[in-house]
């Protein structure tokens, strides 16, 4: 007939006291398991372990029954121990039954390094049950932080065991920030509340987040995720990991695998999950996504996602997307490309050159581990892809991919030129001047020593002759000057099938030496406006060859 009326106040401040040992010895405190989802798979890479008192005469208790009581009452490291014990069993119990282990977090009290030594206790449990330390992940909240010197050595001797520490509850508490700061965290836990209320202002907070925290090396999971929508802002976003009731609630540990079942999750293979972490430390929200690469950069500019990236996976001669912005949609659309799977296809059906092409650049850049471009024409289009490997496992390799439509301009918008197209070809190009045809004069965009240079004060024509006498080698000054000819260039860059041109020049570089370069020309927005984008970049003699010969096929 049900369970009776729970007790409150301090008939249940009186209750728990009286009987947590009874409550440890029988069995009543026990850890629920709660489901952590990688986003750029949907499969399931971690779990959090969450007590529940489940109580004989009333039923089950949760943490906000008991905790803050079992704190008062100086007694929360008797539960805390209890929990990791379980843990521990259970765990152990998972290794014998199942391949597929992964990770469990755990929460504890700052009352525990008090009250108790936890590190050792830890220690003992899982030797005694076998379990590997890399297993585990300590969750400590921020608030534990506030006022308490001894939480640096508390954090240090996590981290000196082999045990990665997060924070928990990630902008709940006051001192978030300075938390973050001070301490060392592998993961940085974002609180529920930020998804509470589900709207542009919480988006933009929850991104500068993801962002700040890709900036100082440290990965980021959401707390609270309930629906399909968070879930899939999360993942284009680039935070790693999700928890919350979409995925699914915290259960016992005999309901979660056949809930996993049941639902048609996949766990991830324990051998991924180095690989999948490493490709969580890019930071696809960057204007220079390549400099994020190699793990804590500083000098990193937030750009909306909007340059056109892409994770890409090649393992065992396929290749596979695992994650794409919708910029690089958008970019394959304009290459005539409907989705990602036709590249998938493409790339496992036919021996194209462009496949080939795109192959020797994913080698390249594994065995020399840098940034490899490559110029690409797709159909009347010129584009150029940059490719890094950002992670590998025994069976492949993971690269960070930036595609570019270079022929295209009508991403470009007048209200949104600096932000949007002009970030993306600095990117690729070392020098972007805007030219405007009706005045003459033209004016440095960038440059990439990345500065925005003022207006020049004198007529384009004549900044160009400078250039040239200045700047190019003296066989090739009279192409260029042919090539910049600025009565003629407004035709031959509208007659253009890829609507730029482009050419090659040996230019003047830091040391006084000479070195092949490339120089374009495109529209800078609708050709009635009349400017010209003229965009300058180092290249190879190789690189050069090959584009003339494709560009003139
Ligand atoms: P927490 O560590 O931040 O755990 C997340 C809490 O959010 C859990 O509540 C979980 O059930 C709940 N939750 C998860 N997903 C969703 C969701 O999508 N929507 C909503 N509305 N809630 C969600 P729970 O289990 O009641 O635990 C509350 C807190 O109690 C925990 O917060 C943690 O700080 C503490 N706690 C839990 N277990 C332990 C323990 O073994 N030791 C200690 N010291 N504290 C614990
Ligand atoms: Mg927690
Ligand atoms: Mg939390």
């Amino acid at each position: 007939m049900g369970n009776p009326e729970k007790p409150v106040g301090n008939a249940l401040y009186a209750y728990i006291t009286e009987n947590i040992d009874r409550a440890i010895e029988e069995g009543w405190i026990t850890a629920y398991y709660q489901p952590v989802a990688r986003t750029i798979t949907g499969e399931i890479c971690g779990m959090e372990a969450l007590a529940r008192w489940v109580d004989p005469v009333y039923g089950l208790f949760a943490p906000n029954d008991f905790i803050s009581v079992l704190e008062d009452a100086q007694l929360i490291h008797k539960l805390d121990c209890a929990i990791i014990q379980r843990i521990c069993k259970d765990y152990s119990r998972s290794m014998r039954e199942d391949d597929h282990t992964v990770t469990v977090s755990f929460n504890l009290s700052r009352l525990d390094f008090r009250l108790c030594d936890i590190h050792s206790f830890i220690e003992e449990e899982i030797k005694k049950n076998k379990v590997p330390r890399d297993a585990l992940r300590v969750e400590i909240t921020e608030s534990m932080m506030e006022n308490d010197d001894r939480m640096h050595d508390v954090i240090d001797r996590f981290w000196d065991r082999g045990f990665r520490v997060w924070m928990d509850d990630f902008g709940s508490g006051y001192s978030s920030l300075n938390v973050l700061k001070d301490y060392r965290f592998d993961t940085l836990k974002i609180d529920m509340v930020f998804l509470r209320n589900f709207n542009a202002r919480s988006k933009e907070i929850i991104k500068s987040v993801v962002d700040m925290s890709k900036r100082i090396g440290v990965h980021t999971l959401a707390e609270g995720v309930e629906t399909a929508e968070q879930f899939e802002f999360l993942r284009s976003i680039g935070c790693e990991k999700a928890q919350g009731y979409y995925i699914g609630k915290p259960m016992p540990y005999e309901e979660y695998r056949e809930y996993l079942k049941n639902r048609g999750f996949s766990v991830e293979a324990s051998d991924k999950r180095q690989y999948y972490h490493d490709i969580g430390r890019v930071n696809v929200l960057s204007a220079t996504p390549f400099m994020s690469v190699p793990d804590n950069n500083t000098d990193t500019e937030t750009h909306d996602g909007q340059i056109p990236i892409a994770f890409v996976e090649y393992a065992e001669g396929k290749l596979k997307y695992l994650f794409c912005n919708d910029s690089y949609k958008k970019t394959l659309a304009q290459l005539g490309v409907d989705s990602i799977e036709d590249v998938e296809r493409e790339f496992e059906e036919g021996r194209t050159q462009l496949r080939e092409k795109f192959l020797a650049m994913l080698l390249k850049a594994q065995s020399t581990d840098t940034v490899v471009g490559n110029d690409f024409m797709r159909g009347n289009k010129l584009c150029y892809a940059q490719v890094r490997t950002i992670a590998g496992y025994p069976g492949g390799n993971a690269f960070l991919c930036i595609l570019q439509n270079l022929s295209d301009n009508s991403v470009y918008s007048k209200s949104s030129f600096l932000s949007g197209y002009l970030q993306s070809l600095c990117t690729i190009y070392e020098f972007i001047l805007l030219l405007d045809l009706n005045t003459g004069y033209s004016r440095s965009l960038y440059h990439s020593a990345q500065t925005i240079k003022e207006y020049h004060r004198r007529p384009a024509v004549e900044e160009l002759k400078d250039y040239a006498h200045d700047e190019i080698h003296p066989e090739d000054r009279e192409r260029y000057l042919e090539f910049t000819n600025l009565d003629t260039i407004e035709e031959r860059v509208a007659k253009s099938p890829t609507r730029h041109i482009s050419a090659a020049f040996r230019t003047r570089v830091e040391d006084g030496k000479y070195v092949w370069c490339l120089y374009s020309f495109l529209f800078a927005g609708d050709k009635s406006e009349r400017k010209l984008l003229s965009c300058f970049r180092k290249l190879s003699p190789e690189a050069i060859d090959r584009l003339q010969s494709e560009m003139s096929q």
